[in-house]
């Protein structure tokens, strides 16, 4: 069965405009996405209009129910975020995290990491 177009569900990082904490939100489009996120009540204090919804083009919304995703560490590793507070699953110490991998990492261990593909991989160094 083919999806229609304009019900092709995506991945949006809605926030205050004054503030870069946001969250992530499955939707169809961006007002849905806005409306979802005011509607719960995640942002007490932002007036309507001063709430954003920004397209992630890259989160992976594969199997995803319309609605807010609320577990961070799987937004992290879906696209929706560049970066958490969390715990690292390499070391476990909190930090802040990036993906990589498909893992959420701190910054000394993505180091490691980013050591570790230099070694295995020395004529093609990765961009992500
Ligand atoms: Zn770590």
């Amino acid at each position: 069965m083919q999806e229609k177009k304009k019900d092709k569900k995506r991945g949006y990082f809605v926030h205050d405009q004054d503030d870069s904490w946001g969250i992530a939100v499955v939707a169809t489009t961006v007002r849905e996405a806005k409306r979802i996120g005011f509607a719960a009540g995640e942002f007490p204090g932002s007036e309507w209009i001063d709430i954003r919804a920004r397209w992630e083009r890259d989160a992976n919304v594969t199997s995803l129910e319309i609605g807010i995703l609320h577990d961070l560490r799987e937004g992290l590793l879906r696209g929706f975020y560049d970066d958490i507070e969390g715990k690292c699953d390499a070391c476990g110490s909190e930090s802040e995290l990036k993906r990589c991998n498909d893992k959420a990492l701190c910054f000394e261990c993505v180091e490691k990491e980013d050591e570790k593909l230099d070694h295995i991989y020395p004529w093609q160094h990765r961009d992500r």
